[in-house]
């Protein structure tokens, strides 16, 4: 697991949301990490039993887009209740993203990158 150093401040931003909308939803969120390079080229996401998110920020040197990375946020996120894509995953990944568009989860992550360009 090696963060870019390029994206320090934005994986502080990723990490800070995620608990952020885990509290508001009662999530168990335990751990968030950046994704292992080998993995990044075939997985933005994935998150385990045992509550650990990983998240891809860039893949081979090319920052995710901010609504990949938001998406992959929901997703992950709706995974700590939900296991499989069925209905009940579906309604709070939908949640979710409503409280990250409220939230302007996108035009802050969108800030945060130029920081880092
Ligand atoms: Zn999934």
């Amino acid at each position: 697991m090696r963060l870019h150093p390029d994206d320090r401040k934005l994986f502080l931003f990723v990490r800070t949301e995620l608990v952020f909308l885990a509290r508001y939803f009662g999530l168990d969120l335990t751990q968030v990490k950046p994704m292992p390079r080998r993995h990044a080229i075939t997985r933005r996401g994935d998150c385990s039993a045992a509550g650990i998110i990983r998240i891809t920020l860039r893949e081979g040197g090319k920052r995710e887009t901010v609504h990949s990375i938001a998406e992959t946020m929901a997703h992950e996120l709706a995974h700590l209740r939900c296991w499989k894509h069925r209905d009940d995953w579906l309604g709070l990944y939908g949640s979710i993203l409503l409280r990250m568009s409220a939230r302007k989860t996108i035009d802050r992550l969108r800030a945060v990158c130029e920081l880092e360009p």
